[in-house]
């Protein structure tokens, strides 16, 4: 069984990191559906909306970790970018076992599948979304510990 094993894994093992990379990341493990935040701390932050999949911590191993700023959007969380880059990689909830980690910062293909979208009654008033996804105007119950 040990060959079927190792298969398994190099299929799970999803890599990425940010603009400059300073910072590189792998995933060796599920990852969640990409959930699309339009809130307004995602807005200003991205510019637009936070488009993040969802790792158990203990599948992410970081390099470069001590190029991350982290930065206190909330009583609770937390968002990580690079600091050479500015690009935004990471939100960490407090007491969450997983970490969401930006779709966009996995290199391609990366295998990951569209969600939803939550706070969509926040979203900015320059596009729309027509994506056929389901959409919710505020957070999802289950999420909110897990986003
Ligand atoms: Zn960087």
């Amino acid at each position: 069984m040990t060959e079927p094993a190792m298969t398994e894994r190099a299929v799970t093992e999803r890599t990425g990191g940010c603009l400059c990379g300073a910072v590189r990341f792998v995933v060796r493990g599920r990852l969640r559906e990409v959930v699309f935040c339009h809130c307004s701390q995602c807005r200003r932050q991205t510019g637009l909306y936070y488009a993040s999949t969802n790792a158990a911590r203990e599948d992410l191993a970081i390099t470069g970790e001590a190029e991350i700023t982290w930065y206190g959007s909330s009583a609770h969380g937390k968002r990580g970018f690079c600091r050479h880059c500015g690009s935004a990689l990471f939100w960490s909830y407090e007491g969450a076992q997983g970490i969401s980690i930006q779709a966009g910062a996995f290199d391609q293909p990366s295998g990951l599948q569209p969600g939803y979208h939550i706070f969509t009654a926040d979203k900015a008033d320059f596009y729309t979304i027509d994506d056929g996804l389901e959409q919710f105007a505020r957070g999802r119950a289950g999420l909110t510990t897990d986003g």
